[in-house]
């Protein structure tokens, strides 16, 4: 696992959410760039999100088996189907199959094998549990509970190898706050009835599973309770997302012995030693105080009720991937969580599981098909175009001193982008991929990744090395890399069509560079220097009056309104915002000055209508124009950094004079910020 900034949220931590990402058909609207999506009827200067999204919403139903409807859903749907042709190809089998398609293959015919699955029931996870049982004192289950991460389940805390904050060339290992089931802290800490409502959702569905699982009733029920009661004692000495957004509240690095005296009863030593890591004086414990808690949870709490508690997180995990009544059980808490209605067709989520598992192997065959070097080379164009539009705004700045916007530049300029897909492939050779072994197959493939993990503690960094499948329609900034990564799947309409205007790209694909870009100095990313490492950079002044800036953009949407009364964390969605905010403005930047370049004119005259600043912004609204279930929306409002759709162009639109100016609109207007707020 590492830091990144990605483009839109990608479920929620903690819970086997099984289909997050994996979309329905919707016939309902076309996939690309068209004045069709917009209601004329509404005054662009009143809600510019109305307007430019209004009969897109009209029209757009969410698919049962789906949480929300946007862009990157429709997107990844078909994606999806283009994915189910390669692995049904690749499953069919026949001799002349090469290893990657055996891998991708086998794992999916397996995981379509539901007959199979059911016919098994909780046998493929039995040697699993029965480990867990043979524990015979507490300082045994460590090594469970080690081996119980390296296949995927996430009991008691996290573990993961990343780069050193202070010399990003170096992974070191990071233990980490974790072992929730529900999405976020909150979910344990508040007394709402909402909240309090997901508590006993979790406890029937633990019950369930247990019983499923073959516990008597009595044992089944106290064994949701247990659950509930160390991951509530945990949730309590969680960092909340808020605080965590800075990196410096999560430098904290230790020498082993420290952390055997902060918490004796994890025993450090012992736990890595199970996980095989190579040798290391020095690890990141990103919350000493969550540690502290892990110790006394392991002294309260009796062998017992430890056992249940690790043996849950081995079900939670698995689940979707065993008989059928453990996946509905599991995708009946999703659908508390979430409101999704219908489970997805088999089909999207072992598409999704097989990406999940051997995403770069799936990618290989899926850039094949849909890739080709020009959508790179004019990619790249765009990249250029937006950077040099960055280092002008930066150049610009009133409120920044030369010393700062020197070391801006710098950074800037350091900034390395990665755009499609790898150019070095993973080896997935190690990784043994059975026919008919679901299970297996996927406790294999966490094996393989939690090794890939382990092996990097001590290592260089490798700044070649992907954090997203080429697949995914997402992208992302990641401050220790100090890189803009672009996968292959959001290449696509409307975000960038090669058939549209470059206006309208702009607007798309554009806006998504910007804002990437503008994540190296938002409110996390300024305390990267070039090279990835925390360190700041920043004269004091310069600090203070980027903090004001800051504070202006985080007021401002801590006013919006997610759902029902529930309004937005300005201070969670901060960066999010400032980088939608600064993407947008250095997008149009851009796109004038390729009007102003273009000596045919024609990149100034209208379409459809429509201005090219007009155009910009109808192609920034196409992007998130959203439908979401109001349950989903009301979890995102904990998890997710980013604002919903609307805020993410009403809440920039109202900050821009040059939006204001391409459609008229007037002071006391509500796309006219009455006091507008502006980082970049
Ligand atoms: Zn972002």
């Amino acid at each position: 696992m590492r830091t990144v900034k990605v483009l839109v949220a990608v479920g929620a931590a903690g819970f086997a959410l099984s289909g997050v990402w994996a979309f329905a058909q919707n016939s309902g609207t076309n996939p690309g760039f068209s004045v069709e999506a917009i209601d004329r009827t509404i005054d662009p200067c009143a809600d510019f999100y109305q307007y430019a999204c209004g009969n897109w919403l009209k029209k757009t139903e969410i698919p049962a088996d789906q949480t929300e409807w946007i862009s990157f859903t429709e997107l990844y749907e078909r994606n999806l189907v283009t994915l189910r042709g390669i692995l049904e190809k690749a499953a069919a089998g026949g001799a002349a199959r090469s290893a990657i398609e055996q891998k991708i293959g086998d794992y999916f015919g397996a995981c379509m094998d539901e007959k199979a699955a059911d016919a098994k029931g909780l046998d493929p996870l039995k040697p699993e549990l029965d480990r867990v049982a043979a524990a015979t004192d507490k300082a045994a289950l460590i090594d469970v509970i080690a081996h119980s991460h390296v296949i995927g389940a996430n009991s008691l805390f996290g573990f993961y190898s990343s780069p050193d904050l202070h010399n990003a060339d170096m992974v070191i290992a990071y233990v980490d706050q974790g072992g929730l089931t529900l999405p976020d802290r909150d979910y344990y800490i508040k007394d709402d009835p909402k909240h309090a409502e997901m508590r006993q959702h979790l406890v029937e569905y633990a019950t369930q599973i247990f019983t499923l699982a073959g516990k008597p009733p009595q044992q089944a029920g106290d064994g949701g309770q247990t659950v509930l009661r160390i991951e509530t004692a945990l949730a309590k000495a969680e960092m909340d997302r808020t605080q965590r957004r800075d990196p410096r509240n999560r430098d904290h690095k230790m020498k082993r012995e420290d952390v055997l005296a902060l918490a004796p009863n994890f025993h450090l030593n012992q736990y890595f030693s199970a996980l095989k890591a190579p040798a290391f004086s020095e690890l990141n414990v990103s919350n000493p105080e969550f540690f502290k808690q892990v110790n006394g949870v392991i002294e309260s709490e009796s062998l017992d009720a430890l056992k249940t508690y690790v043996s849950w997180h081995l079900l939670n995990s698995t689940a979707p991937w065993l008989s059928k009544s453990f996946v509905d059980a599991n995708f009946k808490m999703q659908q508390q969580l979430t409101g999704q209605s219908e489970i997805q067709a088999r089909w999207k989520r072992c598409v999704d599981a097989t990406d999940g598992a051997l995403g770069e192997a799936l990618g290989q065959k899926y850039v094949e098909e849909t890739f080709g070097a020009d959508g790179k080379q004019r990619m790249l164009k765009m990249v250029d175009a937006l950077e040099a539009s960055l280092g002008q705004d930066i150049a610009t700045l009133p409120w920044m001193s030369e010393e700062t916007k020197k070391q801006a530049k710098v950074k800037l300029q350091a900034i390395r982008n990665k755009i499609g897909y790898p150019d070095q492939w993973r080896d997935y050779s190690a990784l043994k991929i059975e026919p008919g072994d679901l299970l297996g197959n996927f406790l294999r493939a966490n094996e393989f990744e939690s090794n890939r993990q382990i092996a990097k503690i001590g290592k260089p960094l490798d700044r070649k090395e992907w954090g997203m499948t080429p697949p995914t329609v997402n992208a992302y900034y990641s401050g220790s890399y100090n890189e803009i990564v672009f996968p292959a799947g959001i290449l696509q309409p409307p975000f960038f069509d090669k058939k549209m205007d470059d206006a309208v790209n702009m607007g798309g694909i554009g806006v998504v560079i910007g804002h990437e870009l503008t994540h190296g100095f938002d409110d996390q990313g300024r305390k990267y220097d070039p090279r990835g490492n925390l360190r700041d950079w920043w004269t004091e002044q310069d600090g203070k009056e980027f903090e004001k800036r800051a504070d202006c953009v985080a007021k401002e949407y801590g006013n919006f309104v997610a759902v029902d009364d529930l309004k937005l964390n300005g201070k969670l969605t901060l960066g999010e915002n400032t980088a939608d905010n600064g993407g947008a403005r250095i997008a149009l930047a851009a796109l004038e000055q390729m009007i102003a370049q273009d000596k045919t004119g024609k990149a100034a005259e209208k379409l459809d209508g429509y201005t090219p600043e007009q155009r910009f912004f109808l192609g920034f609204g196409r992007v998130w124009c959203e439908k979401r279930r109001p349950e989903f929306s009301r979890m995102l409002v904990s998890v997710d950094p980013h604002s919903p759709g609307k805020y993410r162009i009403n809440g920039v639109v109202q900050n821009m004079p040059e939006f204001q100016k391409a459609w008229g609109c007037k002071s006391g207007q509500p796309m006219v910020a009455q006091s507008a707020c502006r980082v970049w």
